[in-house]
């Protein structure tokens, strides 16, 4: 353990891993470090709830010594962040044996709730999308939106504000009614909204931690970019199983896909005929590819939508998949990941019919009928990918891509780029990228060169030459990021009650102190 002297008694799930380097699942940024903490899966030798108790314990452990040692502390996920957000100099933790979920008693729940509680589950930080798929699968659940993976974490994608293209829902985070946050070694809360009562006092209670009702509390501790502490436990909300309609095909870049656009409504794009019979009354997925390569503007784009209908057990068959390749609702990131090492590099416009019959080739056009848990999966690429996501409101959408077009143009390169839009929408987090009453996502995906970083910063500085307000993905490549330009993404009440809260939810000075890194000191999130 860390200078020999740490706590960890002989019946402790955690164990110190000295690491020197972290460089992220896409080698996106390199980090060094002392080391990490990380848990031992459970054996399950006791009761759920009771080792639930202890882990937090060990949490609350791990932050004293790292106070005693003067040691910075984050808690990571899956380490799927393209950003610095997720390290420090210091200790990180592993938490993705923190995997326990449950069901939530009744009588446990505020009266007041107006939610269904029988679809309430507890889960622990680390459990994967992909693992709590599974678990609500198996009680005929499922999340309500997620990104176009399954390998984040719960805690790490609900951090970055980690969206998909539900565009009548939101992102992940809006599915979180409760948070149970390790905030010193003495003290841990159960946080929920006041306007949105879940919980008794009791529930708190019974994991030891002090229950606050606070809408501004829990709006900031909502997409905090583990700045708040360690947040163990997340109460979510789920909704019965349902089927997905997800048709990809191409479409004219045309006046009818630009009114979708800026209406964000999917349904004035007609569908190909073989999806004819798709009912369209529940659209939820929205989505535009674009490949620079075949023209700036593409004379086409390649449209993703999907629709809701109903899911019936006894007639469901996951579509087929092979493991080692994007999964249905692969994102322009997981194209590019294909793409490593399959064009030749560097890229010149000899290089072009390839890139482009690549880019045809995996996404080609589909029509499927799957669950979210069969949807959005598989990330198999561990290549130098780097991904962008610019948060905008959906009325500048269009202007923002024609800029994002004249750049590429200008430039007179060949990249292994994808341009993208999702919708989602807006989130109350107070620091939720997704802030715009409906957000436009403008995805710059691309394989990882110095042109391409280049690219985007080109990018970012002509949406604020041409006045487009917009926010940075905290989780993708974002390093635009400065003090004041978060300041005025967000207003200044937003960012100010986000570091008030901070101080009101953390223990102490010292704990604010151990949870700060550099990425938060680059964005003006420390105090
Ligand atoms: C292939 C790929 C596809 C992606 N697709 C999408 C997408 O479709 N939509 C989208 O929005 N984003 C997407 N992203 C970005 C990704 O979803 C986010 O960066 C997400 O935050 C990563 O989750 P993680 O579990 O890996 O967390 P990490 O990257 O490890 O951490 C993220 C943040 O969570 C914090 N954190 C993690 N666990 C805890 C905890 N227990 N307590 C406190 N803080 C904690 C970390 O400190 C950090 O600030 C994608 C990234 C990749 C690589």
């Amino acid at each position: 353990m860390p200078n020999g002297r740490h706590e960890n008694n002989s019946n402790g799930r955690i164990f110190f891993r000295p690491t020197i380097l972290e460089t992220g699942r896409h080698d996106s940024f390199r980090q060094t470090l002392e080391g990490e903490y990380v848990f031992r899966i459970d054996r399950g030798d006791k009761p759920p709830f009771d080792t639930y108790n202890e882990a937090t314990k060990e949490l609350q452990g791990i932050i004293q010594a790292c106070i005693r040692d003067g040691k910075s502390l984050r808690a990571h996920g899956s380490l799927w962040s393209l950003s610095t957000v997720a390290v420090t100099n210091g200790r990180l933790i592993d938490n993705t044996a923190l995997r326990l979920a449950f069901e939530v008693p009744h009588a446990l729940t505020d009266s007041g709730y107006a939610g269904d509680a029988a679809k309430l589950r507890f889960v622990e930080c680390g459990n994967s999308v992909a693992a709590l798929n599974e678990y609500l699968f198996a009680s005929g659940l499922s999340i309500k939106g997620c990104g176009s993976n399954n390998g984040q974490t719960v805690a790490g994608a609900v951090s970055t504000g980690t969206h998909g293209g539900a565009y009548n829902f939101g992102a992940m985070q809006e599915m979180v009614v409760g948070l149970h946050l390790i905030t010193g070694p003495n003290k841990h809360v159960y946080l929920e909204r006041k306007s949105y009562p879940v919980m008794q006092p009791d529930f708190a209670q019974s994991i030891g931690a002090d229950f606050i009702q606070d809408d501004t509390l829990f709006n900031a501790a909502l997409v905090s970019l583990g700045s708040f502490g360690i947040i163990h436990g997340i109460m979510i909300e789920t909704r019965a199983l349902f089927i997905l309609n997800a048709v990809r095909f191409r479409h004219p870049y045309d006046a009818t896909l630009k009114a979708a656009i800026a209406a964000c409504d999917p349904t004035l794009i007609p569908l190909p005929a073989v999806a004819n019979a798709v009912p369209r009354d529940k659209p939820y997925h929205f989505e535009i590819f674009f490949n620079p390569n075949e023209g700036t503007p593409p004379a086409e784009a390649i449209v993703l939508v999907m629709y809701e209908s109903a899911y019936d057990p006894d007639n469901y068959t996951p579509p087929e998949w092979n493991a080692g390749e994007p999964g249905l609702g692969a994102s322009g990131l997981d194209i590019m990941g294909a793409l490593v090492g399959k064009i030749p590099s560097p890229l010149n416009k000899l290089a072009l019919p390839l890139l482009n019959s690549q880019v045809e080739a995996e996404f080609s056009p589909y029509f499927k009928k799957a669950i979210i848990r069969d949807l959005f999966r598989g990330e198999k690429t561990l290549g130098k990918t780097l991904g962008c996501g610019v948060g905008m409101p959906v009325s500048r959408a269009i202007e923002a891509m024609e800029i994002a077009f004249r750049i590429y143009k200008d430039a007179n390169v060949v990249l292994p780029l994808i341009l993208s839009h999702r919708f989602v929408k807006g989130t109350r987090a107070l620091l939720g990228f997704t802030r715009f009453d409906t957000t436009a996502v403008l995805e710059m995906d691309a394989v990882s060169t110095p042109e391409t970083r280049a690219f985007y910063n080109k990018v970012w500085e002509a949406l604020d030459a041409a006045g487009i307000p917009f926010t940075l993905h905290w989780g993708k490549y974002n390093t635009f990021l400065t003090p004041d330009r978060v300041r005025n993404w967000y207003g200044d009440t937003a960012v100010d009650h986000w570091l008030a809260s901070r101080e009101t939810l953390l223990e102490s000075a010292a704990v604010r102190k151990i949870f700060n890194n550099d990425f938060t000191v680059n964005a003006g999130l420390t105090n």
